[in-house]
């Protein structure tokens, strides 16, 4: 399914995600995604390429290879595994889409782990060349780095004790103490909307953090999108569960630097091919389909 307005795609895909409730492991695996298979396409790695007038690329052939940014600890999205070292997830495997069209297999491809709060200074400093990781286009933060997609919709929800019954919806959280992370927008609108008290909201830098307080009982809701914490209620379905309805849009942008207009096109022309030859499907149900929630790629906005 093609989304034809950029408000229907949101609309649609925060609905999409919280419509359904099967179950998965969040990554990898063949869990059920509407029947289809659930393994992770590779990617050709393109030939001669040059992006014309881009700065990060020119800093990226001279390097001979990328520095991402990325998220380490976000189930199904972008997850760093203890032991081997390995990332894993719908935005790693995006992230690699992009390198392979630019020229560079997964080898040539350094993580970074950047959390929510550190984002805009580690693209605009040039630690990251691009940063792919739950990162929502917003216009105050297209004042300091700019955004190719939007290639994936969210929304915010809440993640509870699977137990809770009193926290059902964004307006029973008054008196509940709420934990979100440094320097994201779910917890400025907690803010912003008094959900609850400014006393009850605990914030870190990561959402697994957040998580453990969850279930330490030391924090009664987790909120950011929906699908990182379907990512979370899928790792340990018999603790958490995730409800009420999405109460925001949050569509996916890969940040890069603000000036790189070259850079910017040539992602959002990569993204569109994989949306368009289905490869961003096959990602998508091969990760964080697996949770549970199917989805469709929304329509790219080239800012
Ligand atoms: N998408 C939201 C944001 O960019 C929340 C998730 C995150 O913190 O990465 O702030």
């Amino acid at each position: 399914m093609r989304i034809r307005t950029f408000a229907a795609g949101l609309l649609v895909g925060a609905l999409t995600l919280t419509a359904c409730g099967k179950t998965g492991s969040p990554t990898g695996g063949t869990g059920d995604n509407g029947g289809s298979a659930a393994t992770l396409p590779t990617y050709p790695v393109a030939q001669n390429v040059d992006v014309a007038g881009s700065a990060t690329y020119a800093k990226i052939k001279s390097k001979g290879g990328l520095t991402l940014g990325v998220k380490d600890d976000q189930p199904g999205l972008g997850q760093k595994d203890p032991t081997t070292g390995k990332y894993a997830g719908f935005d790693i495997e995006v992230a690699k889409l992009v390198a392979a069209g630019l020229g560079y297999d997964e080898s040539k491809i350094t993580y970074k782990t950047v959390d929510s709060g550190a984002r805009e200074a580690a693209i605009s400093n040039g630690d990251v060349d691009y940063y792919v990781g739950t990162y929502t286009i917003t216009d105050k933060r297209k004042g300091q780095v700019s955004f190719a997609g939007p290639y994936f919709q969210a929304g915010q929800s809440l993640l509870v004790r699977k137990d809770e019954t009193a926290i059902t919806g964004k307006d029973t959280l008054k008196g509940k103490k709420v934990c979100s992370v440094t320097g994201s927008t779910p917890i400025q609108r907690v803010r912003d909307q008094s959900l609850t008290e400014p006393g009850n909201i605990v914030e870190f830098q990561k959402y697994s953090q957040c998580v453990e307080k969850l279930l330490s009982k030391d924090v009664d809701a987790v909120t950011t999108d929906d699908a990182i914490l379907k990512g979370f209620a899928s790792q340990d379905k018999d603790n958490l569960k995730v409800v009420g309805q999405p109460f925001s849009a949050e569509p996916y942008g890969i940040g890069l630097n603000h000036d790189d207009s070259a850079l910017r096109n040539k992602i959002d022309d990569l993204l569109q091919a994989a949306i368009d030859n289905g490869t961003w499907q096959k990602i998508y149900n091969a990760t964080l389909g697996q949770s549970g929630s199917p989805a469709s790629p929304p329509a790219i906005q080239r800012y």
